[in-house]
């Protein structure tokens, strides 16, 4: 299929990101060199909670995110613990929510080592960064957040909080995209990993993730865990009921052994591979945020807006539920409901829409507990997918 218009902008932010520029910034916050915040040069020697440079480091992410044009927050949760935020408002729907987040704070503990962290989690933070550097002035349907965590080496504490504010708020978080040890390759294998569960849209979203792979070209060997890890900073939206996915580095045979010790530098980047899976993260979550284009034709935009587009809620579900549908222009649709095995179980649409979103009810009441797949075929044979949870 060729280039869209939507499809040019994910591919103009791919090229915008610069692996020069993130390397810059890890080298910067793993005190490799010197930064200065309004003070004169610093030296970030570690980013652990209890150590002075953990301060350091929310002022230097604060700075950076303000001086790409940002409006910044910075929210403490306890004595010590601050997230730093960015929000980039939506153009189209700006209560649906894509968050994108990795966590500031670092090990070895703070005072007896320097906690550099380059890799975990530097890399993270350094692709978000620099993903707000390069959207800054790029019109997305839907609001993006940029979050940045601290404690979350002593149990997510800091994404923990925000989570669950969040679900207190009943906040319409439509996908979070957390990036946590990105950049070591340890045997060249381009291995990488999207870490999902069953949780509300998460293997959606690892859906959209293999989607992006596919339609650019990534050099990446990417790999769905699921049920994923609980680990890192997406459990804690898993657990407050949040589609989230985790990328990752290959860690389950490749790990790098210089994790959570002085020595996670830069200098054992594997910086072709960090570029390739900084920029697979970063375009997924754009895919999600939908760029805005009202231009763009019908037919071009079909694929990227039934990809974007297919929420299903409640999900899981114990009985009813239903599924949005964006319809850029009239056209036949028809939507089946699927179960484990692939065959069709019931039929959800089947009839012409006009355009606009379409809310689908469907009753799972009568189903048996287990996963189902919502599949919409559109005109000229356009299939998209989304799963949907039955529980008991
Ligand atoms: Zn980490």
């Amino acid at each position: 299929m060729g280039l869209n218009a939507q499809d040019a902008v994910i591919q103009e932010v791919i090229e915008a990101m610069h692996i020069d520029s993130m390397i810059r910034f890890v080298q910067e916050m793993s005190g490799e060199v010197a930064v200065d915040l309004g003070d004169g040069p610093v030296v970030i020697n570690s980013r652990h909670s209890d150590h002075a440079g953990n301060a350091l480091a929310q002022l230097y992410f604060e700075r950076k995110l303000a001086s790409f044009g940002h409006v910044t927050e910075t929210r403490s949760f306890n004595a010590t613990g601050r997230n730093v935020l960015a929000t980039k408002t939506g153009s189209v729907h700006p209560d649906e929510i894509v968050v994108l987040c990795a966590h500031y704070d670092a090990m070895p503990p703070g005072g007896l080592y320097d906690a550099p962290a380059a890799d975990d989690d530097g890399s993270g933070c350094a692709a978000l960064l620099e993903a707000a550097r390069v959207l800054r002035d790029i019109p997305f349907e839907r609001t993006i957040i940029f979050a940045l965590w601290d404690q979350e080496e002593q149990g997510k504490i800091g994404s923990i909080h925000y989570a669950n504010g969040m679900a207190a708020d009943d906040a319409d978080i439509v996908a979070v995209v957390n990036m946590d040890a990105i950049a070591y390759d340890g045997n060249g294998d381009r291995k990488a990993r999207v870490h999902a569960r069953p949780v509300a849209n998460s293997l959606a979203i690892a859906d959209t993730v293999f989607a992006v792979l596919d339609r650019y070209a990534f050099d990446l060997d990417l790999m769905l865990t699921n049920p994923g890890a609980v680990y890192s900073d997406h459990a804690s939206f898993w657990s407050a009921g949040y589609g989230a996915v985790l990328m990752i580095e290959e860690f389950n045979n490749d790990g790098n052994p210089n994790y959570h010790t002085p020595n996670d530098r830069v200098q054992y980047f594997d910086v072709p591979y960090y570029e390739q899976l900084a920029k697979l993260s970063v375009a997924s979550m754009a895919t999600l945020a939908v760029p805005f284009d009202p231009t763009t034709s019908a037919h071009g935009r079909l694929g990227a807006a039934l990809v974007n587009n297919l929420l299903v809620y409640p999900n899981p579900t114990a009985g009813r539920s239903r599924f949005r549908l964006h319809v850029d222009q009239p056209a036949h649709y028809r939507s089946a409901l699927l179960n484990a095995l692939g065959q069709e179980v019931d039929v959800l649409l089947d009839a012409e829409l006009p355009s606009g979103d379409q809310l689908i009810e469907m009753d799972l009441t009568r189903m048996a507990a287990g996963a189902y797949t919502v599949q919409v075929i559109g005109p000229d044979g356009d299939l998209r997918a989304i799963r949907v949870l039955r529980i008991p």
